[in-house]
C-alpha cells in the first residue's frame, strides 16, 4: 500500500508531512513519488490566504477514481467538514494537532469505516506532541527542520495561525537538542529551527529562554552543523540578548526572517503588531551595527483594510531603508475568524495589485543593486541540489540565504567556493575556486 503526500504552505508544514511519512513507513506502508502511484493522498492544506486553501480543491479534483484522500494541515483544521460537504469523494479530515495519528486513521480509512463514524479529526492538543522523522522520511539530506514551538498567542488581527495552530505549545529542550544532534550525526550541514513565534520560545520547567536554546545549540560540539537558522520570529519579541548570542555565534547564519507586514505604525496598530515603524528600525540599526554582514528578509501586506497611499508609501521606505535580501509580498487576503476580518475590504483590487507590483519592483532592484556588490568576490556555498534542467550544473546557497548557481561536481551537501561572475535579482552566478 503506497501513500503519497501533497504539502501546501510553509515550513512548518513540509515539517509536519516528514512527520506524517515517517509515522506512515513505521507502519509499513511505502512512499510514491506522485499522487498518481498512491492508493492514499494527503494533502497537506494551508489557509494563510484564500488562494492556496483553494488549490486542495482543484488537487483533490484531479486525483483518479479509487484513491483514499485525506486533507491535513490548517484548511482541514479551520473548515472542518465544510470540506466534506463541498468535496465528498474525500475520505478523511486531519487537524494540526491530530496527524500524530495519521497511521490508526489510514487503518479506519482502508477498513472503510471512516464515512460510517464521524471522519474528522481536529481537536487541539494542550501539549507538545513529540515526532521525530527518519532521515528517509525527510525532504532535504542537507538542510534539517527542527519544530521547536507551534502555535501562536499574538493574534495579528488578519492573521488564522492562532485558528489553525492553537496556542502556543513549546518543545522541551532536551528534545530539541536531541533531534540536532541526530541531524548533525546524519552529515546535516545546517538546521532550521521552526515555529509560527519562534523567538518566543521557551522551556519553563527550566527557565529557559530562546536565546539560550540558540546558545547552547551554536556551543554544543555534538551540533556539528555549519549553519543554524530560525523562522519565523516576531520582530516585537527581539531584545540585546539576541543580537549578543548571534554575534557570539558565527555558526548562527547571518540572515533573519523579520516579517516587518508594514512599513507605517498606523496599519501595524490595526494589524495588532506590537511594534512601531521606528522600533522595528532600532532593532535592524543595532543588529547592522553590531553584525555588519547581517541580512533581513521580510513578509509584507499591501492594501490591509483603509491602507493609505501615505501607508503604502511608508512601506516602500522601509524596504528601501532596511535594504532587504528578499521578501515575501501579498494582497491583504480576509480570512475567517480574524479580527480584520469585521473590517471593511475597502482597497479596490485593482490598487491592491498595483501596489503589490510597487513592492516586488522596488524590492528587485534592491536585490540586483546589492548581488551586484558581489561580483568579484569568492564564497562559501553550501550546495544544496542538481540543477534540475541544466547537466553538470548545481545549485547552492550563502550564509544569507542567497541562490548561486555554478557548474560543479562538488556532491549535494558540501560546501565549497564560488569566485561570483554575474547577479541577477533573484539568483548569482560563478564559477568554483576549489
Ligand atoms: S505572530 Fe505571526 S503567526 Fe502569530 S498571529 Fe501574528 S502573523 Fe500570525
Amino acid at each position: 500500500m503506497k501513500f503519497f503526500i501533497k504539502t501546501y504552505g510553509c515550513q512548518m508544514n513540509v515539517n509536519d508531512s516528514e512527520k506524517m511519512g515517517h509515522i506512515l513507513e513505521k507502519r509499513g506502508f511505502s512512499a510514491a513519488d506522485n499522487e498518481n502511484d498512491a492508493d492514499i493522498v494527503i494533502i497537506n492544506s494551508c489557509a494563510v490566504r484564500e488562494k492556496p486553501q483553494e488549490k486542495i480543491f482543484s488537487f483533490a479534483g484531479r486525483l483518479g477514481k479509487g484513491k483514499k484522500i485525506i486533507v491535513a494541515g490548517c484548511v482541514a483544521q479551520s473548515e472542518k467538514e465544510k470540506i466534506l460537504e463541498r468535496n465528498p469523494s474525500i475520505n478523511y479530515i486531519v487537524g494540526t494537532h491530530q496527524y500524530y495519528h495519521i497511521d490508526r486513521i489510514v487503518d479506519e480509512i482502508l477498513a472503510e469505516k471512516s464515512r460510517g463514524d464521524h471522519p474528522v479529526k481536529a481537536q487541539f492538543s494542550k501539549v507538545w506532541q513529540e515526532a521525530v522523522p527518519d532521515i528517509g522520511a525527510r525532504i532535504s539530506r542537507v538542510s534539517g527542520y527542527i519544530s521547536i514551538m507551534e502555535g501562536c498567542d499574538n493574534f495579528c488581527s488578519y492573521c488564522i495561525v492562532p485558528f489553525t495552530r492553537g496556542r502556543e505549545k513549546h518543545r522541551p529542550f532536551e528534545n530539541i537538542m536531541a533531534e540536532a544532534e541526530y541531524l548533525a550525526a546524519a552529515g546535516y550541514k545546517e538546521i532550521i529551527l521552526l515555529g509560527q513565534n519562534v523567538n518566543c520560545w521557551g522551556d519553563r520547567e527550566k527557565n529557559m529562554k530562546f536565546t539560550v536554546l540558540l546558545d547552547r545549540l551554536a556551543a554544543a560540539p555534538a551540533v556539528d552543523v555549519k549553519w543554524i537558522r530560525f523562522i519565523t520570529s516576531y520582530p516585537g519579541y527581539y531584545d540585546d540578548e539576541l543580537i549578543d548570542v548571534m554575534a557570539r555565534h558565527e555558526k548562527i547564519a547571518r540572515n533573519i526572517h523579520f516579517p516587518a507586514q508594514s512599513g507605517s505604525t498606523r496599519v501595524l496598530m490595526k494589524m495588532n503588531r506590537i511594534y512601531s515603524r521606528d522600533q522595528y528600525l532600532e532593532i535592524v540599526r543595532r543588529f547592522k551595527k553590531r553584525i555588519p554582514d547581517i541580512t533581513f528578509s521580510s513578509d509584507f501586506i499591501v492594501g490591509f483594510p483603509g491602507e493609505t497611499e501615505n501607508d503604502f508609501g511608508l512601506t516602500l521606505s522601509l524596504l528601501e531603508k532596511v535594504e532587504y535580501e528578499n521578501i515575501f509580498s501579498f494582497v491583504y487576503s480576509p480570512r475567517r475568524f480574524t479580527s480584520a476580518f469585521k473590517l471593511k475590504d475597502d482597497i479596490d483590487p485593482g490598487v491592491k495589485k498595483q501596489r503589490l507590483y510597487r513592492v516586488q519592483e522596488l524590492q528587485k532592484n534592491i536585490q540586483l543593486k546589492n548581488n551586484k556588490l558581489l561580483i568579484g568576490k569568492t564564497i562559501d556555498v553550501l550546495v544544496t541540489g542538481l540543477h534540475p534542467k541544466v547537466e553538470g550544473e548545481v545549485i547552492g546557497r550563502t550564509v544569507n540565504y542567497r541562490v548561486v548557481n555554478f557548474e560543479s561536481d562538488t556532491p549535494v551537501g558540501e560546501f565549497t567556493r564560488v569566485l561570483i561572475e554575474r547577479v541577477g535579482p533573484y539568483s548569482l552566478r560563478g564559477v568554483e575556486k576549489r
